[in-house]
């Protein structure tokens, strides 16, 4: 069976939610990344990246982008055990480095500065929630979750 195309709908969620991962790069808030991806393996941090509707769009997109229709397998028994998010690429870096979520633009990582403040954040998570109520999807995923549902519906 054809997989349906992105409505309308789900276009403009996308340029939305890209608009506002733009204006959180464009506040210029110091980080300090030095790509330990600690914060990419779940089960040593105990926090999973939570996505809203419109997230999981730009990411699926950013799977896709990298050729892929599903999600990786979760490689080495040593990954699966550290709950390494599948997109982690074997190189060590964020295959959708572009389209990641919010979550993992903001994290918590205190070697890399810590949480953003989150007076700074809350107005973007509020347009995030906005975006999400259009597309008729409230609910928040794991990463994982997430996008898996978005790669298996199109
Ligand atoms: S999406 Fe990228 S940055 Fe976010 S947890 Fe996965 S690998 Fe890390």
């Amino acid at each position: 069976m054809r997989k349906s195309r992105m409505s309308e709908v789900q276009r403009q969620a996308v340029a939305e939610v890209e608009e506002v991962y733009r204006e959180l790069e464009e506040l210029g808030l110091a980080r300090n990344c030095v790509g330990r991806t600690r914060c990419c393996r779940f089960r040593l941090t105990g926090r999973t990246p939570m996505l809203t509707a419109g997230e999981a769009l730009v990411a699926a997109r950013g799977v896709r982008a990298a050729g892929r229709k599903t999600l990786p397998e979760s490689g080495t028994a040593a990954a699966a055990s550290e709950g390494t998010c599948p997109l982690l690429g074997q190189d060590g870096r964020c295959s959708i480095y572009l389209q990641r979520p919010f979550g993992c633009r903001t994290h918590f990582c205190e070697a890399a500065g810590g949480n953003y403040p989150r007076s700074v954040v809350r107005r973007l998570i509020h347009r995030l929630e906005e975006v999400a109520e259009r597309l008729g999807d409230s609910d928040v995923r794991a990463l994982e979750s997430a996008v898996s549902r978005v790669l298996q519906e199109r």
